[in-house]
């Protein structure tokens, strides 16, 4: 990946004295393109390296210890001042505070509506209202209802409406009724930008007068993202962008095209498709994300949300130790169904995602897994090395599996105690690039 790269191009320039020019511009190549791989725009890139080169070429910094390190930190905070530097709040401050979505068909806005009045309710302690815009389909309606179903959050829609724009005042005038004090309109998407789309979107903006407009976007589109963005901004002047999907194989280069080109700042990344999915952008986690590192921060933020924070420091000892046993497999299992789809949290770790998609963590593997760890002895669950041929005859018996499922069990716990003692490695790397001089 391209910190690698970075360090391994620049440990040649160690004791060399001041970086030159001419050593710098393989360097630099490296970075341009391990840009345009993560789908940051060509313009962006191109003056992104640049910048860079300012910062390395006029820097006696680069004399230091390690100038592949020193390297890998001035591209690291660069990227991240190119993408505003610091995380920005909505402005829910309104009575009641009005949110308007807006985006492509697809780029999750329905989704991310619920996750955004979830996140307002559980965290900021919010009595939001969703408001059924998408008016024209049935399906877009009952996809609503059936989010704000699960999450506890009233859902506003009317029978035989399907004018968005009196349903969206109606909804803010609902809501003001019965006090809530956000109101979150979904609205339609086309497949790509029409006129009649963004005509309806700034009609309905006119009419609610929202406080805050997001833009929302599917990573996964690469440069498409950016040219919507732009036709969005051009129209609506939105104040914040959610870029979705990023739990998908995407670098998150559009993070960085987006803000470059329409100079507003992203303000949630949606990392999964259940709704405690949402994260706070952060600029600077997305600068170690786009340079292959990985966002192990957030990942561990997620986890930390979860588990309880005692809990998760005495296991987190016994997983340096390797001293991660069955008995806390089995706490965990609860816990894992709750942190959301593993599957999610496993593609933000750097080279774990593929080693996790081949583990089977669905809910009916759990009910097995259990019955497989009910059948040893405490002693087998604390030290599962002493599991032996006979004995996991014996626990297949005891369970009603069999021998393979045991074994693939047993595999699957030494997998996970792999992942985990990366987790915790990873996360002392992302401190120790942090505390760099
Ligand atoms: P809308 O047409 O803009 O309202 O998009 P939806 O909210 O209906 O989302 C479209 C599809 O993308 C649905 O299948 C969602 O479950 C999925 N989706 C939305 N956000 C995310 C995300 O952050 N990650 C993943 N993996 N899927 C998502
Ligand atoms: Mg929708």
């Amino acid at each position: 990946n391209l910190s690698e790269k970075l360090e391994r191009s620049f440990k040649l320039l160690k004791g060399q004295g001041k970086i030159s020019e001419i050593n710098i511009a393989e360097t630099l190549k490296d970075v341009r393109r391990a840009l345009l791989d993560a789908d940051v725009n060509y313009k962006t890139a191109k003056s992104f390296t640049e910048g860079v080169k300012a910062k390395a070429l006029g820097s006696d910094v680069l004399n230091a210890v390690q100038p592949g390190q020193m390297m890998v930190k001035i591209v690291h905070d660069e990227l991240a001042q190119l993408m505003g530097g610091e995380s920005v709040d909505i402005d829910i401050s309104g009575k009641p505070a009005v949110i308007l979505m807006a985006g492509l068909q697809g780029s999750g806005k329905t989704t991310h509506s619920g996750k955004l009045a979830h996140l307002l309710k559980n965290k900021k302690g919010k009595k939001p209202l969703l408001v059924a815009g998408d008016v024209y389909r049935p399906a877009a309606i009952n996809q609503l209802q059936v989010l704000g179903e699960q999450i506890g959050v009233d859902v506003y829609t009317e029978e035989g409406n399907n004018d968005p724009v009196k349903l969206s005042k109606d909804g803010v005038k609902h809501a003001k009724a019965n006090g809530h004090d956000v109101v979150i309109v979904d609205t339609a998407g086309r497949l790509a930008i029409d006129e009649q789309m963004m005509k309806e979107i700034a009609a309905i903006k006119n009419a609610v007068t929202p406080h805050e407009i997001l833009f929302v976007v599917d990573a996964m589109t690469g440069q498409d993202a950016v040219n919507t963005a732009k036709e969005f901004n051009d129209k609506l002047n939105f104040d914040g962008v959610i870029l979705t999907k990023l739990d998908g194989d995407t670098r998150g280069g559009a993070a960085l095209s987006i803000r470059s080109v329409v100079e507003k700042p992203i303000k949630f990344v949606g990392m999964g498709e259940k709704m405690e999915a949402l994260d706070v952008f952060h600029p600077s986690r997305m600068a170690d994300r786009i340079l292959g590192m990985g966002d192990i921060v957030s990942l561990v933020e997620r986890a930390q949300e979860q588990y309880d924070v005692d809990e998760a420091r005495k296991l987190q000892k016994k997983i340096a130790k390797n001293q991660f046993s069955f008995n806390d497999f089995l706490s965990q299992i609860q816990q894992i169904k709750k942190m959301g789809n593993l599957k999610d949290l496993a593609g933000m770790i750097p080279g774990m995602g593929k080693a996790l998609k081949n583990m089977d963590f669905d809910d009916d593997a759990f009910k097995g897994i259990e019955a497989i760890i009910y059948s040893m002895t405490p002693e087998e669950r604390e030290n599962p090395a002493v599991l032996n041929g006979s004995r996991r005859k014996r626990i297949a018996i005891g369970s009603g599996t069999n021998i393979q499922e045991v074994n693939r069990l047993i595999k699957q716990f030494d997998d996970t105690r792999k992942v985990m003692r990366m987790m915790t490695q990873g996360k002392n790397m992302g401190r120790m690039m942090q505390n760099m001089p």
